[in-house]
């Protein structure tokens, strides 16, 4: 068995992680274990007496002596350094050197033992670059505010822009917590603060948008990242924020919000300003062409008035639904019908223009539920649009079928067609082609979206094509079809044959506008005309005539249009 020494130059010999060697008094290489074979990659063949300063990198290899002297003088020396390996890579050596005397004091040589500290260093040195990083970051991200919490929301850290946007001192905020920044009515559960925080932690990181406040109490519109700081255990550590002010953003987002709203209202008191002296005007050429007076000034000028209304109702429908505010009278409808209306009056228009214009309509009946004259407008819309967009003598076609359960209407022009780049744009507000210089088309470019609006209300879809200019356009219509209903629920008031001597009366508050519908009516003959500019007036009126029909206005002073009719029933 072998004894303790044997045992112990064993145990010093396979020892793997230090290297332990012994060197002579000039500092040579006389013993060599398996530790310093791994760390620095001689065979004990190869190093055996070989000098100490083998293991210094060149610029230091004066360092060894100084170190066998220290060691020899004081009886040790001890250090941190970079040392080099065989294969000439280095490695940061934690070395202690110690002079051995015997008893007579006569310097023998020296123990050395090294311990390869590289990775520990490589360690040490990402930590304080990570730190000095971080630093650089806290200081030098000017605009976006940074600062740290603790698992609470209590700020443990805050950098020079935090301090700039948020008003306080590292030294004021630490320990404050998050809500210091958001105004008091934030401050509570459900709160702003509470919930961001509950978020970043749930989820890794949330952003909000919200007013904050400053030192001093100054708003400010903040947009931020929170972030949850979590170790490799995943256990919660913190929270990271980042945070910029974009009060600038929202202040021009909200005045852009605001000019879009009084756009919007201006669009609609322009359409209806416009419209009321239009219906007295239509009204007076109608009176003027039964008193034929010079018939031709009068249909130039009707036909002009027609293509102001036109204009008028566009901009009044698109205003309407801009702000949600058109109501579909919906109703069992045959599609037929519809088609018909609608064709009814795009016909002269084709005719003017010389173009063919065929309509084909399904079979069997198809049934909606449907607006009937908001859907006969959708249509009259793209034929009308067909027709102006064709060149005289082009090719004009609506067909309508049935396809499950879904009515598709298609209709479609040989005229100039849509270029690419318009087709996915065409159905937004004011969208139009280049046009030529006289505008001879005329519109507003909103024809389209009052189209897509209403048909999407109805439930249904619109879709543009066209192989490019001059190839023709084609849009589609799909709206979702109903059971056919019981005879009775289908539209259409009875009629009466036996009155044929009617009392009407005419009320509106636009008081040109009764009279000369009131003379039309009259000048038509074998009616009694009344008319009535109010409500009220309305109301006693009919008390008095009974007559058979009433033109009501709905806008009215004292009672409105609907307040009448009810009181009437
Ligand atoms: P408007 O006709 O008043 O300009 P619309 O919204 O009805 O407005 O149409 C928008 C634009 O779409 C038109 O200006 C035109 O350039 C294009 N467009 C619409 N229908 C057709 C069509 N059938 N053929 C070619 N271009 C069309």
């Amino acid at each position: 068995m072998a004894g303790p020494q044997e045992l112990f130059d064993l145990f010093i010999r396979r020892v793997e992680d230090y290297a332990v060697y012994m060197l002579d008094p000039g500092g040579h290489v006389v013993t060599w274990n398996l530790g310093a074979e791994r760390i620095k990659g001689y065979t004990t063949a190869e190093i055996l007496g070989k000098h100490l300063s083998t293991f210094y990198p060149p610029e230091d290899r004066h360092k060894a002596a100084e170190a066998l002297r220290t060691a020899a003088e004081t009886g040790h020396f001890e250090g941190e350094a970079w040392r080099i390996r065989k294969d000439g890579t280095r490695f940061w050596g934690l070395v202690s050197l110690t002079a051995l005397r015997d008893d007579a004091g006569e310097l023998k040589g020296f123990a050395k033992i090294t311990r390869d500290l590289t990775e520990r260093k490589r360690a040490e040195e990402g930590l304080r670059a990570t730190q000095l990083k971080y630093e650089l970051l806290m200081a030098g991200v000017k605009e976006y505010a940074v600062f740290f919490m603790d698992t609470e929301g209590r700020v443990i850290d805050w950098s020079p822009a935090a301090e700039r946007l948020l008003g306080y001192s590292q030294a004021e905020i630490l320990g404050r917590h998050l809500r210091t920044f958001f105004p008091p009515e934030q401050h509570g559960p459900g709160g702003t603060p509470e919930v961001v925080l509950k978020a970043a932690a749930a989820k890794g990181s949330t952003e909000e948008e919200s007013w904050h406040v400053r030192k001093g109490g100054d708003l400010f519109w903040g947009s931020g990242i929170t972030s949850a700081l979590r170790d490799e255990t995943g256990r919660l550590k913190g929270f990271a924020k980042v945070l910029l002010d974009r009060t600038e953003k929202k202040r021009t987002e909200e005045a852009l919000r605001d000019a879009d709203r009084r756009k919007d209202e201006f669009l609609a008191m322009l359409a209806h300003e416009l419209r009321n002296p239009l219906a007295p005007i239509r009204s007076g050429l109608d009176l003027l062409r039964m008193e034929g007076v010079d018939s031709e000034t009068v249909e130039i000028m009707s036909e002009q008035v027609g293509h102001v209304v036109r204009l008028v109702d566009d901009l009044l429908d698109v205003s309407r639904i801009l702000r949600n505010k058109v109501d579909l009278k919906r109703t069992p409808v045959e599609l037929a019908e519809v088609v018909r209306r609608a064709a009814e009056t795009v016909r002269p228009m084709t005719e003017a223009e010389g173009q063919a214009f065929s309509v084909s309509l399904p079979d069997e009946p198809v049934w909606l539920d449907a607006d009937p004259v908001r859907l006969a407008q959708v249509l009259s819309n793209l034929l009308t649009n067909a027709s102006k967009y064709t060149e005289p003598g082009g090719r004009i076609t609506l067909t309508a079928e049935r396809r499950g359960g879904e009515a598709v209407i298609r209709v479609a022009d040989t005229g100039i067609g849509i270029d690419p780049d318009l087709l996915p744009h065409i159905f937004e507000l004011f969208t139009q082609s280049e046009r030529s210089i006289d505008r001879s088309q005329g519109g507003l470019g909103i024809g389209l979206t009052v189209v897509k609006s209403l048909v999407e209300m109805h439930g249904g879809t619109v879709t543009a094509r066209s192989d490019g200019p001059g190839r023709g356009s084609e849009f589609a219509v799909r709206l979702p079809t109903i059971e056919s209903p019981t005879p009775a629920a289908a539209g259409g008031a009875p009629h009466d044959p036996a009155s044929d001597a009617l009392r009407i009366l005419v009320v509106d508050d636009n008081v040109p506008a009764a009279t000369l519908l009131s003379r039309i009516l009259s000048k038509l003959g074998g009616y009694d005309v009344r008319s009535a500019y109010d409500g009220a007036a309305a109301l006693e009126a009919a008390e008095r005539l009974r007559p058979d029909l009433i033109f009501l206005d709905i806008g009215l002073p004292k009672l409105d249009g609907y307040e009448v009719a009810r009181r009437l029933r």
